[in-house]
């Protein structure tokens, strides 16, 4: 894996000095639905790369991953840019696999619009779902591409039919696609009346023409609703309309901007990006319909006294970039991706971190192409680039100006449900083993280490088999690490169910100077996933301030493995409300230690119980097995959710616990003949029955 730093700083980099012409925007969809192979056409086109790489090929740019080439599947989020028209563009590819959504969840996070990919055969497939209500949740903007309609069985007029039965936003189709003699040969472009036909296989010349005859019914029935839709949902068109019958294709463009801006109206286009068409506009349509950072107005945040705060967007406000990804490089160090919202910054100079509270420098500003990084020397509002250089920055700090210090709301990553141990193969692996695995954590927030105290281990956690083997896949060969690696297990996690007062106290006072620490904490249970929280309430230097911080720490560590089966303890509330402390003996060490003490003697106290994983299952069976699966996954203490339909096959959705649908593509496939296949995301922690629980923990 080749990182190269381009010799040219600026070289290929104009930024446009009004944000009107930025878009930050992403591909999301269902694995396999043709993420990777439109951003390349958007680069190839662009002239970002002069020859298209292919995803069966193993040679696109943003996949460039060891891991993901051979798998021939997105894995983490790849940044690049292009420039179309006179438009910047800074593209994030994301993963489709459901193992790795935190991936999507915090590009969704930085993102001014996306583009949402769907399979022409497959429709709306249950991942393009997931990240569909995952874009809602954030209300971003967005238009869809309808792909692959040059394979057998594309069904663009279908897949429109099942995203309005699936989602409530409204779905107007400005394209319709051209076959002729059963093959995918142009687009019609209902806003500009005209078809588009592609003359070469590489896409490059395309030339309008008139709607051939043989589709002038179908073309005025989706112009006609076209129009139609657009005055439902805009007055102002509606107006026009009524004085009009000639509406010009920029009026049409303005108003459905500013709709599909406001997230009233997702504009559907169609294409096969494998066949090099319907690319160009669907990057028109990039500029066209999806917002600016400027659309934003002002990002919203909070103070230190937790009040909201917000700096209106522009290169002149106080700087406020979040942080939203740390990578290593082997070459460079550490990479922390940001997206600058407001304000101004050069290479070499500081910037604030609101969460650590201290400035740190930047010694590089660089802008991704995928694995290659080009120098810049300045980036502004509006842009995602990379900063170089930062120390203690993680993924979800806010980096602004400290004279404006703001926070803005942090990503929430869910917890990790899958987790093997892993020890070191010989002394020397030891420490690569260990810094290895931090730099990965810090990478990735779903990617989680522990020791566990109770049976010596250490443990990696995940979101699935798929991310733990990535994972250990990369340690073994970008980290060269030897390792062995345990078999995968259910992250199991302990919690409380009672409120306690709990006591804890280091004192030892035999001669010289001794040790004094001294805690007293109410420690209660909290709402589910919101981890563990720390609250100091004392008040009058009962305990010096310079001993909180260490307090803080006890119970973290403490934290890491619970009093039942030491597994990680989750969503309990700490608050220090009384101790003391002696002038000499009293230490950072003594009061950490005295806080440990006093967490898990509360642990102990307020009835602990183990939780397990809960996964969410959707699986496809044809009819006659129906009866079958959902018999089996009665025994395996599934909830069903409910049972739909969807291309002959019956859908059946339910909550099941993780222990006992392990291996469910095995069982699976021996209960239907391999005839069903299913997705499965985690979805909530929830209490062991007790029956299980002696059983977890070997009693
Ligand atoms: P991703 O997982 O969403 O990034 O999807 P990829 O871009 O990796 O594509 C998945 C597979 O679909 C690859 O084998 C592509 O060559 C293929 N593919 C992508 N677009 C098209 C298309 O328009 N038509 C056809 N027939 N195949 C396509």
């Amino acid at each position: 894996m080749n990182c190269i730093i381009s010799k040219q700083p600026n070289a290929q980099y104009r930024m446009k000095e009004n944000l009107e012409f930025i878009r930050n925007i992403g591909f999301v969809a269902h694995i396999d639905a043709g993420k990777t192979t439109t951003t390349e056409r958007f680069l190839f086109y662009t002239k970002r790369i002069y020859k298209i790489g292919e995803v069966d090929e193993g040679t696109t740019t943003t996949d460039w991953m060891e891991q993901e080439r051979e798998r021939g599947i997105t894995i983490t989020s790849a940044a690049t840019y292009c420039e179309w028209k006179d438009y910047h563009i800074n593209i994030i590819d994301t993963p489709g696999h459901i193992d790795f959504t935190v991936e999507v969840e915090r590009s969704l996070k930085v993102l001014d619009g996306i583009i949402v990919i769907f399979c022409g055969v497959g429709g709306v497939e249950p991942q393009s779902e997931t990240v569909w209500h995952q874009a809602d949740k954030y209300n971003i903007p967005r238009i869809a591409f309808i792909n692959k309609l040059d394979r057998d069985g594309a069904d663009f007029y279908g897949v429109i039919d099942e995203m309005r039965e699936k989602f409530s936003t409204f779905i107007l189709p400005i394209q319709i696609p051209i076959y002729e003699n059963d093959k995918f040969v142009g687009i019609i472009d209902l806003i500009k009346q005209k078809a588009i036909y592609y003359e070469d296989e590489l896409g490059l010349v395309f030339n309008y023409r008139d709607v051939p005859d043989f589709l002038l019914d179908k073309f005025r029935f989706y112009r006609d609703n076209l129009i139609e839709k657009l005055a439902e949902l805009d007055d102002e068109f509606m107006h026009k309309v009524i004085e009009t019958d000639n509406i010009e294709e920029d009026y049409i463009i303005k108003i459905l901007r500013r709709n599909v801006i406001k997230n009233k109206v997702v504009p559907i286009l169609c294409g096969s990006s494998l066949r090099n068409k319907g690319i160009q506009p669907l990057l028109d349509a990039v500029c066209d319909f999806l917002p600016s950072p400027l659309d934003l107005n002002e990002i919203v945040g909070f103070d230190f006294d937790g009040n909201s705060k917000s700096i209106k967007i522009s290169k002149s406000s106080p700087l406020c970039a979040l942080c939203f990804k740390v990578f290593t490089d082997p070459f460079v160090g550490k990479l922390f991706y940001v997206r600058i919202y407001s304000g101004n910054i050069k290479s070499g100079s500081s910037v604030y971190n609101s969460r650590t509270r201290s400035r740190e420098r930047i010694s590089k500003l660089v802008r991704m192409h995928a694995n290659k990084q080009e120098i810049i020397f300045e980036a502004s509002a509006g842009d995602i680039v990379c900063f170089v250089g930062l120390k203690d920055t993680t993924t979800g700090d806010t980096l602004c100006d400290e004279g404006f210090p703001i926070i803005l709301e942090s990503i929430r990553f869910p917890e990790p449900v899958i987790s093997m141990a892993i020890e070191p193969k010989t002394k020397a692996d030891q420490e690569r083993l260990f810094a290895a695995l931090r730099k990965l954590q810090d990478e990735d927030p779903s990617f989680k280490v522990f020791y566990n105290r109770e049976t010596g281990q250490n443990i990696i956690s995940g979101m699935g088999k798929l991310h733990i083997e990535i994972m250990v896949d990369r340690l073994l060969r970008t980290f060269n690490v030897n390792a062995k690696i345990g078999k995968p297990q259910v992250a199991y996690k302990e919690t409380i169910t009672k409120r306690v007062e709990s006591e804890g106290k280091f004192i030892h006072q035999t001669g010289g100077r001794g040790q004094y620490g001294h805690v007293v904490f109410i420690v209660e249970p909290i709402e589910r996933g919101l981890g563990i929280v720390f609250e100091n309430k004392i008040k009058g230097g009962i305990i010096p301030n310079e001993f909180i911080s260490s307090i803080k720490e006890g119970v973290i560590e403490a934290s890491s493995a619970g009093v039942l089966g030491g597994y990680p303890v989750i969503d309990v509330k700490t608050t220090l409300i009384d101790g003391s402390y002696h002038e000499v003996d009293s230490s950072e060490f003594a009061f950490k230690t005295a806080s440990e003490y006093a967490f898990k003697d509360a642990l102990r106290k307020a009835n602990p119980i183990i939780l397990e994983p809960i996964m969410n299952l959707e699986v496809f069976v044809p009819n006659e097995y129906l009866s079958l699966v959902i018999a089996d996954l009665n025994s395996r203490r599934a909830k069903i959710l409910s049972i739909t339909e969807k291309k002959n096959l019956k859908v059946i959705r339910a909550d099941a616990p993780l222990a006992n649908i392990f291996d469910y593509a095995d069982i699976l496939r021996n209960l239907t003949q391999g005839r069903s296949f299913y997705t499965i995301e985690p979805s909530y922690y929830d209490k062991v029955p007790i029956e299980l629980m002696s059983k977890i923990l070997g009693l």
